[in-house]
């Protein structure tokens, strides 16, 4: 009999399914002789924040655009990272990003704590235009934090608020990058888009932007704001899958711009938040045909120069 994984969630992914698609993962990236991935797109948050994060997509909430999105990996937190070694990921983030004020602070404690148990795990910490952002983010980023997420469709503020702007610019002087969901996919929010990621920019040119999603859906929008900024990139999380082709396809004639930017594309997948197997992602980027050079720079070495690994 086929052992099963001890937890039987719904959607929860058996023992023998992980290590067959391990098998298909580390294949993958054999075969482009690199000596593993990095994903610099991966959740990982406190349990319960992250069982409401899930209990959302379950309910199909309208910021997922109201898609069925079972979550394949609902494993125990030590299993997840577990599975993403498994996989040969070298090197993952915790992004967690707060819905409202008050929140950021503490979630950035948890995320100092889960990098310290988890040393591939980049410290990653998150902000939100509040009073007192622009002190603890600094101290974030003295305590080591490597990377940041913001997510401007959740937590539904104006990334170009006076309040945060003092931060973007700690961010910026410390070259930290900031992993950022800014495109209006699934569903829009009220300050998603390219216009006020622009006028971010305007005022600090040199922020290590890395926007989510290829800025789903205003994909050329955004790689426009990549050719502007020299310190823009890209990640490339659920974009190009059949999950997301099928809604918010990536347009073909654009192809040509992903290969100019090939130096600044990161790969990133949403784990364990995706409707798929983790595979599936890499064979979307390999499936796009821009060669083996493209797809080394954009699964590990892109993101091990950014990062110094
Ligand atoms: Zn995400």
């Amino acid at each position: 009999m086929a052992p099963v994984s001890r937890t039987s969630s719904p959607g929860a992914t058996s023992d023998v399914a992980v290590d067959e698609e391990a098998g298909e993962v580390r294949r993958f990236w054999n075969r482009l002789g690199l000596p593993g991935l990095i994903d610099v797109h991966t959740h990982f948050m406190p349990e319960r924040v992250l069982h409401k994060v899930w209990e959302y997509f379950d309910a199909q909430g309208p910021l997922t655009g109201g898609l069925e999105w079972p979550i394949s990996y609902r494993q125990q937190e030590a299993e997840r990272t577990a599975v993403l070694r498994k996989f040969g990921v070298r090197a993952f983030t915790s992004m967690l990003y707060p819905h409202k004020p008050g929140m950021a602070r503490w979630l950035n404690g948890w995320a100092a704590e889960f990098a310290h148990r988890n040393p591939d795990c980049l410290h990653t910490a998150t902000l939100y235009p509040e009073p007192g952002v622009e002190t603890y983010v600094r101290e974030a980023v003295e305590a080591g934090a490597r990377v940041f997420k913001a997510h401007v469709q959740v937590g539904a503020y104006d990334p170009a608020d006076e309040l945060i702007q003092r931060a973007w610019g700690v961010l910026a002087e410390a070259r930290v990058p900031v992993v950022i969901h800014c495109g209006s996919g699934p569903a829009p929010g009220k300050y998603t888009g390219p216009e006020p990621i622009a006028q971010v920019l305007a005022r600090h040119p040199k922020l290590r932007l890395i926007v989510a999603h290829m800025g789903m859906p205003e994909y050329g929008d955004f790689l426009g704001i990549a050719e502007q900024y020299a310190e823009v990139r890209l990640d490339t999380t659920m974009t190009f899958t059949d999950f997301t082709e099928a809604f918010m396809p990536f347009p073909r004639h654009a192809l040509p711009r992903l290969a100019g930017l090939g130096d600044r594309i990161l790969l990133g997948s949403d784990f364990p938040n995706i409707p798929y197997p983790y595979a599936h992602q890499l064979h979307a980027l390999e499936r796009l045909g821009l060669g083996p050079e493209w797809l080394r720079a954009v699964c590990h070495d892109n993101a091990a120069t950014l990062f110094g690994l």
